[in-house]
């Protein structure tokens, strides 16, 4: 038998033959491994959606990797000989393929990187980890940024990205004389509503993605979620595809628009890159030059460039430093002590707060729903109810196409949850309902009434936001960011306290929210 030098473990969101695991890649004595593992649908209940967009883009990366004429040895789920989890494959075609060493690019999960490293220790196979160059930043340089700094600021760290990596400066100073147009990018659509907005890019499945698509509805046949509108990017041509449309078409008004939402409309003026992007079909330089190439072109104006880059060169990069220099104590966080089970409803949308019904039923329909719906709908009810941390989280990695554990984690436990106590963001993001009513037109159509706090018309949103800042009104009291919202709580009488525990009370006993056919 001919020894095996390097077995180039590739995992479903590492799908690039550019990565780093493929340098120095001989065709004469390495080979690489893929497999898929029913644990990755399971150790959350992922929706039928996330695992779909995973396998489907996998399949086809496995003929990319063999076109190029390389030795793929590839685990499908439903081989008689998987063995069920990446360990157990792993240990298993080690002793099968018996290689000099493991080679791979970082892994973007800590549960992950743990286990690999455990075979490969079992087996006494030197492992060679290597850097993923599929970021600005790697998280050396983040920890660097981060470190004697008292508090983190996402803003500091963009800066300094923006200055490192020459995007959008002209000299030394940010293009257009500012670093943050936020104040323009923050419309709602107003009563006419979003008009014609340009479509989705979509894809239709191919044979191989209707084989996984006939294979996850069967194997997981019980999993939330639905694929009849299965259509994403599962290729790089086809996501280069997706970024191409977005700059030329929707672009120009992401800014203006990336807070709005609107009924029915889940798609508007995002770009629905991101599990191209996280997947790495798609490699964010490419994706922020695209956009900086648009403003010098003049084809996009700055403000919604701006708001585009910072998402990627900011927002995107700083999750990730956040992860890797938090793990693994982050995950267990919960600085504020909650203890309420997430709704059953989140699971199937069965709710009758219109907002919510909205965002939970297009994240089962398609895996996706924009960043407001997550933080400003779904993340602020769980987070204002006082859901577990721990729970919003496996149910963030469970249902959005996007979702890995590196850039789910801090948004859904630090940015939504505030969870971390303060490491992402320096407050709690709350609102009642008016917010959502400012931003959309859900309250139009809801039986519920934002304004109102208590009462049978109180909207939930409304009556939790005060129970929230009534429940942590001492710990709030301590932050400076938080102090006029907290002395609002001063201003409310004994009766109307008593009106906003009783309300939030029957929310929390499930006879406020839950729709009943
Ligand atoms: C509770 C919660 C959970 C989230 N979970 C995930 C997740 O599992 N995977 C994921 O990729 N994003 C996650 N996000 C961030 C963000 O909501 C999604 O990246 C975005 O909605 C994806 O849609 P889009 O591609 O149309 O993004 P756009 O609105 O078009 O934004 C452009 C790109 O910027 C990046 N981006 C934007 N915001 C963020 C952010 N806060 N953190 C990191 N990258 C960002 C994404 O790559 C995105 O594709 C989460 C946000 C919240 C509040
Ligand atoms: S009234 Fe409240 S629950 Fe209903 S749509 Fe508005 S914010 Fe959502």
């Amino acid at each position: 038998m001919v020894e095996l030098r390097s077995l180039i473990v590739v995992l479903g969101d590492q799908l690039d033959l550019a990565a780093a695991a493929f340098d120095g890649f001989d065709a004469g004595a390495d080979a690489v491994w893929m497999a898929e593992v029913a644990e990755e649908s399971t150790h959350v209940w992922s929706s039928k959606p996330r695992t779909a967009m995973f396998l489907a883009a996998m399949r086809h990366f496995a003929l990319t990797v063999q076109s190029a004429g390389y030795l793929l040895h590839y685990t499908q789920l439903s081989a008689p000989d998987n063995c069920g989890s990446l360990n157990a494959q792993l240990q298993a075609d080690i002793v099968r393929l018996r290689p000099a060493r493991l080679v791979m690019t970082a892994p973007g999960d800590w549960r992950v990187l743990q286990s690999i490293k455990a075979v490969a220790e079992a087996n006494r196979l030197p492992m060679d980890i290597r850097e993923d160059r599929h970021f600005f930043s790697s998280v050396r340089e983040f920890a660097t940024h981060a470190k004697g700094r008292k508090s983190l600021r996402m803003e500091y760290f963009y800066r300094e990205q923006r200055k490192r990596h020459r995007v959008l400066m002209h000299s030394d100073e940010p293009v257009g004389g500012q670093w943050n147009f936020d104040a323009d990018n923050r419309e709602a659509f107003g009563v006419a509503g979003p008009g014609t907005v340009p479509p989705r890019t979509p894809f239709e499945p191919d044979a191989i993605t209707r084989e996984v698509i006939a294979l996850v509805n069967t194997r997981f046949a019980d999993h939330p979620g639905q694929l009849d509108s299965f259509s994403w990017p599962v290729t790089r041509a086809q996501a280069l595809q997706s970024l191409q449309a977005f700059i030329q078409e929707r672009l120009p008004l992401f800014g203006r628009y990336q807070d709005a939402m609107w009924p029915g409309d889940p798609w508007l003026y995002h770009s629905h890159l991101s599990a191209a992007l996280n997947l790495k079909l798609l490699d964010p330089r490419e994706v922020v030059a695209a956009a900086e190439g648009a403003y010098h072109a003049g084809r996009a104006p700055l403000a919604s460039v701006e708001g585009f880059i910072r998402q990627l060169l900011g927002w995107r990069e700083y999750v990730r430093g956040i992860y890797w220099t938090q793990m693994p104590d982050y995950a267990q966080r919960n600085a504020l002590d909650a203890q309420e089970n997430l709704p059953a409803w989140y699971w199937t949308g069965a709710t009758d707060m219109a907002c919510l019904r909205d965002a939970l039923v297009q994240t089962l329909a398609h895996g996706y729903a924009n960043h407001i719906q997550r933080l400003m709908v779904s993340g602020l009810y769980a987070l204002m109810l006082g859901v577990q941390p721990r729970q919003v989280h496996a149910w963030y990695l469970a249902v959005y196409v996007d979702a890995v554990e590196w850039v789910e984690l801090p948004n859904t436990l630090g940015m939504s949850q505030y969870a971390d106590g303060g490491v992402m963001g320096s407050k709690p993001y709350i609102a009642t309902g008016k917010y959502i009513q400012r931003m959309s037109p859900h309250c139009k159509g809801c039986r519920y009434d934002p304004v109102q706090r208590s009462g049978d018309s109180a909207c939930p949103f409304t009556t939790l936001y005060w129970d929230f800042l009534m429940r942590h009104e001492a710990t709030l009291a301590k932050n400076p960011r938080m102090a006029l919202q907290v002395k609002n709580v001063a201003r409310i009488t004994d009766a109307q306290r008593q009106g906003v525990i009783e309300r939030a009370a029957a929310i929390r006993q499930g006879q406020v929210g839950a729709a009943y056919a």
